[in-house]
């Protein structure tokens, strides 16, 4: 049997008939770019989460900049993120000049907030959390520190729809939640698609000017924007998933109960999750300190894999210039060093999960 790690398809095919009904409607519609499908998306999701406003964008990246450039967080300014997060994360504070100061993370494999106040200084503007591979952060401290220090959060909720702390939805604690809908997300689109979550209405106003060339009404230009907008198709698309997403969940949290109490080697460690935090199971992520061992050893059983992520942003060519050296983050690297993604998705089956679960098992 082959097993991918991630079946974008099987997604597709749960609501085919739903999906291909509405690509058809908007379609025929005569209209695709910012219309009703985006608006109403925006509502909805606005309402899912539990927050005010939402705006629709083009990509959870252009979420990340353009939550910062709202803000006026640039150039001389530093906003702490963990160092294990995805590289766009990153990217989200740097492409706007500000400077990223990484902390490390805990044993769930998000920000250690105890580690958050050493690395703040005069030029710190934000904490930008990364609630990564779908689990919730740790929110209270991080909301504390925030205040005590005047910081302004932002969240990266690329990998976190639906996850809650203390029953709050992910994206709804800070100044700012970034989204993204690239299509092997929880809540994915068919192309690329991005919104921000806020309860602020002139942070959502600004976002929604900046989306669109600065322009609120047509060809009055009020700032220097971006063009950044969710279309009409992916909204639409996106709004029939989104009315999955209770079923699209439980699919996935049944998925991951099963791993988790079937899956016993001790050559790997299971993901764990906080107390008052929820998974939403992005990824199911074990460490092995024989990983690469594993992976060939799956791999000849034709079950795929995914390292998320090999190089730690730090360590990165692109952010060589940051200077910071191996050796400085060294939880984050021994992650990058021992994390594996095993096959995960919504419609796997039985038979698939017992494939994959016995030869875990037999892994010697
Ligand atoms: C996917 C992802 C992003 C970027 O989203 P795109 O829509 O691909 O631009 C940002 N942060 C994290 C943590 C992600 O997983």
């Amino acid at each position: 049997m082959k097993i991918m790690p991630n079946r974008l398809d099987k997604g597709f095919y749960l609501y085919q008939d739903e999906f291909e009904q509405k690509a058809l409607k908007v379609l025929r519609s005569g209209w695709y770019v910012l219309g009703n499908e985006v608006s109403s998306f925006e509502e909805e999701f606005a309402a899912y989460t539990g927050g005010k406003y939402c705006v629709g964008l083009a990509s959870g990246l252009d979420a990340l900049w353009i939550a910062f450039r709202v803000l006026g967080i640039g150039s001389g300014d530093e906003v702490i993120v963990q160092g294990n997060t995805y590289i766009a994360s990153v990217m989200g504070v740097t492409i706007n000049g500000a400077t990223p100061v990484f902390v490390e993370p805990d044993e769930f494999f998000n920000i250690d907030t105890s580690k958050i106040e050493e690395k703040i200084t005069e030029r710190t503007k934000a904490i930008l959390v990364v609630h990564l591979y779908g689990q919730a952060s740790n929110m209270k401290p991080i909301m504390d520190i925030a205040e005590k220090y005047g910081l302004r959060v932002v969240e990266d909720c690329a990998q976190s729809h639906g996850a809650c702390f203390g029953g709050q939805m992910t994206g709804t604690f800070g100044d700012i939640g970034c989204f993204s809908f690239y299509p092997s997300k929880n809540l994915g689109a068919f192309g690329d698609g991005g919104a921000i979550v806020t309860n602020d209405a002139g942070i959502a106003d600004d976002v929604r000017v900046f989306r669109n060339y600065g322009s609120e009404k047509r060809y009055y230009n009020k700032v220097v924007g971006t063009n950044s907008r969710l279309d009409e198709m992916q909204a639409g698309l996106l709004r029939v998933r989104l009315s999955h997403m209770a079923e699209l969940e439980k699919d996935k949290r049944n998925l991951c109960k099963r791993y988790l109490a079937e899956l016993k080697n001790d050559n790997i460690v299971l993901p764990t999750i906080r107390e008052g935090a929820t998974h939403i199971w992005h990824q199911f992520v074990i460490k092995s300190e024989r990983r690469q061992e594993l992976i060939d050893y799956l791999n000849e059983r034709e079950i795929g894999t995914i390292i998320h992520y090999p190089i730690p942003p730090h360590l990165s060519e692109a952010y060589q210039y940051l200077g910071i050296e191996r050796g400085s983050l060294p939880i984050t690297e021994r992650y990058a060093e021992t994390v594996l993604s095993i096959p995960l998705y919504n419609g796997m089956t039985d038979e698939e999960q017992t494939y994959v679960i016995d030869a875990i098992n037999k892994f010697e």
